[in-house]
């Protein structure tokens, strides 16, 4: 009998889950090591949506002038803990350089790449896992509530169009129609009619996670501190509980990527996007599918528990204490948006987005050691671009052409 090559995949969010059954489908020997449950990271919180619509990156021209106006607005999505600027700072200035029109443009068809093929990486996945229960597909609606917000987000949906993605305009009362609990403020929207949201995305980790064990997988309950590095790359994972021997290793840590990454020799200016939702559990409140208000800066989104409303965007230290007063904010604009959303049980949750200055995950083989690999940095779309993760990361451990070009997603590019 052959020996399999043995590979540990670091982080049992959504990224790394898929990246270990991906390489389990190859007939690597994987070990998944997280230090908390399955997908109960930035994976367990979010919207749901495989936003295979969302090409636009975070960073797009004009955004020099309106980031000091949003800081210093306290009713505004973007929030920075001022004792965490002096970090933030080369991050931004990145932030802003990523902002020229062609950048935009460039950013924009790489993540399109994608997305394209997102749905490849996760549906057999969730096929085996038997989890297609958890999926809904009934689309993505935006909604305006001005002509000016609509005509202000006009290069952003023509980069949409560009970059081929399928949509219908429609006016305030066509919108209702398919969201009649919306406020009859909504003048306008934009529709994507072929989009999925999962209606539980933590269920959706652990039904991945548990397909990962039954087919011989090994999750190990471990903190992860360093590496044993030896003349062909690393020889071991140092952890909490001792050492774990690999051939290879992935890195799929989320945000805490960063750390291990440049203990592996590759500084990766990865930030904490940190995210808050609020969720109406049980709301009876009739709704379609995933709303998200262009005005608002916010996403609802109908859940098997009920109806979670998300957004924001504060930079922060990633294991900072969270400050639930956006969490309200998310809520009060949630109830504006649909008037008659309410709920006898509330929670508010909040998660670190894995965010890179161009909007761009890093995935590929790093630069210093040849048996580890990058899979992190997927910012506002980790669930959806998860699957397809695992699936390069598969097919570059094992010597494949990757079925997308990754030069745009190399870890030594900034
Ligand atoms: C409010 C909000 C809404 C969102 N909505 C969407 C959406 O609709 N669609 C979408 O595609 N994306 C969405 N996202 C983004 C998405 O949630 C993230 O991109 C994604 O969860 C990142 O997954 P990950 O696996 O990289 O990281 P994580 O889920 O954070 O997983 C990283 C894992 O690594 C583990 N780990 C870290 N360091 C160590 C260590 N040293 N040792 C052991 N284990 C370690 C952690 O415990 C964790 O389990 C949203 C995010 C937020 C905050």
């Amino acid at each position: 009998m052959t020996h399999k090559p043995s590979i540990a995949v670091i982080g049992a969010g959504m990224v790394g889950t898929c990246c270990a059954l991906h390489l389990q489908n190859e007939g690597y020997d994987v070990t998944l090591i997280d230090r908390n449950g399955p997908g109960e990271a930035a994976s367990s919180g979010n919207l749901g949506c495989f936003g295979i619509a969302s090409c636009v990156p975070a960073a797009m021209p004009g955004v020099i002038k309106k980031v000091p106006a949003m800081l210093l607005n306290p009713k505004a999505p973007l929030k920075l803990r001022w004792a965490h600027a002096p970090k933030a700072l080369p991050w931004f200035l990145r932030f802003i350089a990523a902002s020229r029109r062609d950048r935009v443009e460039a950013i924009a068809k790489a993540r399109q790449t994608l997305l394209n093929r997102a749905h490849d990486g996760i549906d057999p996945l969730v096929a085996d896992a038997d989890a297609k229960h958890l999926l809904s597909q009934t689309g993505l609606l935006f909604t305006f509530e001005s002509e000016e917000a609509y005509q202000g987000a006009s290069y952003a949906f023509e980069l949409r169009r560009q970059n081929g993605v399928k949509m219908d305009l429609l006016d305030g009362n066509e919108a209702r129609q398919i969201e009649p609990m919306l406020t009859p403020n909504v003048v306008r929207g934009i529709r994507v009619a072929n989009l999925t949201h999962t209606v539980d995305p933590l269920r959706l980790v652990q039904a991945l996670a548990a397909l990962f064990e039954r087919r011989g997988g090994r999750l190990v309950h471990r903190s992860v501190r360093g590496f044993d590095i030896g003349p062909d790359g690393v020889r071991a994972i140092r952890t909490d509980d001792g050492a774990l021997d690999v051939d290879n290793v992935v890195i799929a840590a989320g945000v805490w990527s960063r750390p291990l990454a440049g203990q592996l020799g590759t500084p990766v200016p990865l930030e904490a996007e940190r995210g808050y939702h609020t969720m109406f559990h049980g709301a009876d409140m009739p709704m379609h599918g995933a709303v998200l208000s262009v005005d608002r800066y916010i996403s609802v989104t109908p859940m098997m528990d009920g109806i979670r409303a998300g957004g924001v965007a504060e930079f922060a230290a990633p294991d900072a204490a969270a400050n639930f007063v956006h969490a309200r904010m998310v809520r009060r604009q949630a109830e504006a948006l649909f008037p008659t959303l309410k709920s006898q049980s509330i929670s508010e949750w909040m998660g670190p987005r894995p965010s890179h200055p161009d909007s761009k995950p890093v995935i590929g083989r790093s630069p210093r050691h040849k048996n580890a690999f990058f899979a992190f940095g997927h910012d506002h779309l980790g669930l959806t671009m998860g699957g397809i993760t695992g699936k390069l990361i598969s097919e570059l451990v094992s010597g494949k052409t990757p079925c997308v070009d990754l030069e745009p997603f190399r870890p030594d590019r900034f």
